[in-house]
């Protein structure tokens, strides 16, 4: 055997093990994931699939036929517990499995609530798995109460669909505000009246204090002392790396698997993608929590394996579903010192944020054309005035030519 192995099986593996056969790899290729599933999009967990609106065929990313047609070897519910890199096999259970080249792509851990206050309670729920979705669907019955704990996407999309089902709905975020760590405050106000508009009780600047019961979730208490009646809880409070077994296998680790440019961790036979590698970027080695980041990093590294000497060069998008907006976010903000708001017409809006006259990212609500033009803007490295942005009779599309 021997030949590519790969550890997880999620977004990036599948297409980092789709893109060598399309590239010509003939070698042996071998996808290994924790969870009995299909390699599946996680997206759609927060939002089509846990409002009951998608079937979970619709969630693989590839047909099981496809792996046997393209000789894939694909050892779903099999977890890899250790590397020996002197060896150059991969340990899973009482398997070793042989490699020449071994990718990880193991994503990322929900952080949890600590059990000394409720996190371990019958009725508590991470959204990262389908199982934890499977797990959680039953109780989102109209009428029953949840207490979302954290305001950023995942925990803002499982409001939405919370509320549109009919449950009474109530978000804590101990920041500030909503998307504080991803936002402007004027797109955290925008989705803010939004939820609230749907009847949601959000509470910003307050934490959770504790989860009341016995054996299941009963209440909750927040930090002001407020005490509510809670039937169940969802926790979004953000993701850690997995970079457990990297960083036992004594693979450099900085903020996530540290790999170089061209993908390849400090063991040159061992490459990551996803969620769990960051590369170097501007400012130190960086980590992005997107499909997109896990598609073109997958693309890199396969290519990269094949021979072909590639850097990466990130470009972030991501999406998010609320209600009827779709929000799609092309670029990075942090750095921003100003918010350049563009009403677009019939509910399209956007937001702009620049860095002086520099174009950074921007946040495009109901407004794809925006979203479209504003990302090969930011790709071609191009910066519009922020008074063309601003004014509504500027001919978006114009902006790419100047
Ligand atoms: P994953 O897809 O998480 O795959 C990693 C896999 O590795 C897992 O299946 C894990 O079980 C397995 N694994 C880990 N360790 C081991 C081991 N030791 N042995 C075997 N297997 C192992 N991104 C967007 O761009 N837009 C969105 O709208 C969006 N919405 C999201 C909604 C939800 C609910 C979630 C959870 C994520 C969302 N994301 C979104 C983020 C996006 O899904 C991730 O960035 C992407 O899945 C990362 O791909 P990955 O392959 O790195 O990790």
């Amino acid at each position: 055997m021997a030949g590519v192995v790969v550890v997880g099986a999620g977004q990036a593996a599948a297409t980092l093990v789709a893109r060598l056969r399309s590239k010509g790899y003939e070698g042996d290729v071998t996808l290994i994931g924790e969870e009995p599933a299909l390699p599946y999009q996680r997206p759609p967990l927060s939002k089509a699939y846990l409002l009951g609106d998608m079937e979970l065929e619709r969630l693989y990313l590839r047909p099981e036929s496809y792996y046997a047609e393209q000789d894939i070897t694909l050892r779903t519910g099999l977890r890899v517990d250790g590397i020996d890199r002197s060896g150059k096999t991969v340990i899973a259970g009482d398997e070793l499995i042989a490699y020449d080249k071994l990718v990880l792509c193991t994503g990322s851990h929900p952080r949890r609530l600590p059990a000394a206050i409720g996190g371990a309670l019958d009725g508590v729920f991470e959204v990262r798995t389908l199982a934890d979705v499977d797990a959680m669907a039953p109780r989102f019955t109209e009428g029953a109460k949840v207490l979302i704990v954290g305001g950023g996407y995942i925990g803002l999309e499982a409001a939405a669909v919370a509320s549109k089902l009919g449950l009474e709905v109530t978000l804590v975020e101990a920041a500030d505000r909503i998307l504080q760590r991803v936002a402007s405050p004027e797109t955290s106000a925008y989705f803010r009246a939004l939820h609230m508009g749907h009847g949601v009780d959000l509470r910003e600047g307050v934490g959770l204090a504790r989860i009341i019961g016995e054996t299941a979730v009963t209440g909750a208490e927040l930090a002001d002392g407020t005490m509510l009646d809670v039937d169940f809880v969802i926790v979004g409070v953000g993701i850690l790396p997995a970079s457990g077994l990297a960083e036992s296998a004594g693979l450099d680790i900085e903020n996530g698997i540290k790999v170089n440019a061209q993908g390849q961790t400090s063991d040159p036979h061992i490459w990551a993608a996803g969620d769990c590698a960051s590369f170097p970027g501007a400012a130190g080695q960086m980590r992005l929590e997107s499909v997109g980041n896990a598609i073109d990093m997958a693309e890199l590294v396969a290519d990269n394996i094949m021979g072909a000497g590639r850097s990466y060069e990130a470009k972030p998008w991501f999406w998010s579903d609320q209600y009827d907006i779709k929000l799609q976010i092309a670029g990075l903000s942090t750095g921003y010192d100003r918010v350049v708001v563009r009403n677009g017409g019939s509910g399209a809006l956007s937001h702009w944020y620049f860095a002086g006259d520099r174009l950074l990212a921007l946040d495009a609500m109901n407004d794809s054309r925006a979203y479209m033009v504003g990302k090969r803007l930011i790709e071609g490295g191009k910066s519009p005035s922020p008074e063309a942005v601003a004014d509504p009779e500027t001919d978006l599309k114009a902006l790419l030519k100047a």
